[in-house]
């Protein structure tokens, strides 16, 4: 297994491998097939930077603790410090684009939350944030309009528009940062949009981003 580095433009980036914070249910859709409320305010939770692994390298899946889940969502590399910032500021902190799974131990997290404790368990374990390299954000054009697709041995499983972002990026990062300082090097996740499903060891997966981005990789148990 290699070490995750910042990549932007096939350019290792000498940045912090910072947090990771994440939205939960920004996609009406995927908030319901979840049987969870559609959330009046973003569902935020943090991944730490052990949680973080190069999407280039096979996925290796906890395989003691139930179903692991892929959630496919847009990851956003922050290249500035954002505190209580206006949307402006949110706009010029994203220095790349990228695509994350959000691995999620779904039957541990539900146990969890039948029991209102924290979900760290199944969403912040190492490994549980495989990230690819970033395009720059000049290469990206409209990051609201946006295809995510994931296809699970040659099945289309997610296959998402960031159109359908219950709150647009940049007004999430200005919601983010009323709760925790975005840093250089810290990661955002924008939420996963419909069609979660468990995974195997032997799956092969691929991931894209419209035109922008496209990767290959297997999953193994562990
Ligand atoms: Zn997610």
């Amino acid at each position: 297994m290699h070490m995750y580095r910042h990549i932007v433009d096939g350019r290792k980036l000498d940045l912090p491998i910072g947090k990771v914070v994440c939205v939960g249910r920004n996609y009406a859709a995927h908030a319901r097939e979840l049987n969870n409320p559609v959330p009046t305010a973003p569902v935020l939770f943090i991944k730490p930077s052990t949680s973080l692994s190069p999407m280039a390298d096979p996925i290796t899946i906890p395989s003691v603790h139930g179903e692991c889940h892929f959630e496919t969502e847009m990851s956003l590399l922050i290249g500035s410090t954002l505190k209580n910032c206006d949307l402006k500021e949110a706009q010029n902190a994203i220095l790349g684009v990228g695509l994350s799974l959000d691995l999620t131990l779904r039957e541990l997290q539900q146990e969890l939350k039948e029991k209102g404790l924290p979900w760290e368990k199944a969403k912040a374990f190492d490994g549980a944030c495989p990230t690819s390299d970033f395009i720059s954000i000049g290469q990206c054009g409209d990051l609201q309009t946006q295809q995510i697709m994931l296809n699970q041995n040659g099945e289309v499983r997610q296959n998402g528009s960031t159109s359908d972002m219950l709150m647009p990026i940049v007004d999430l990062l200005v919601y983010i940062s009323q709760f925790f300082t975005l840093l250089p090097g810290d990661i955002v996740l924008t939420g996963t949009p419909a069609g979660v499903g468990p995974l195997q060891g032997g799956d092969r997966l691929a991931l894209s981003l419209s035109d922008l981005l496209h990767f290959k990789t297997e999953v193994y148990t562990s």
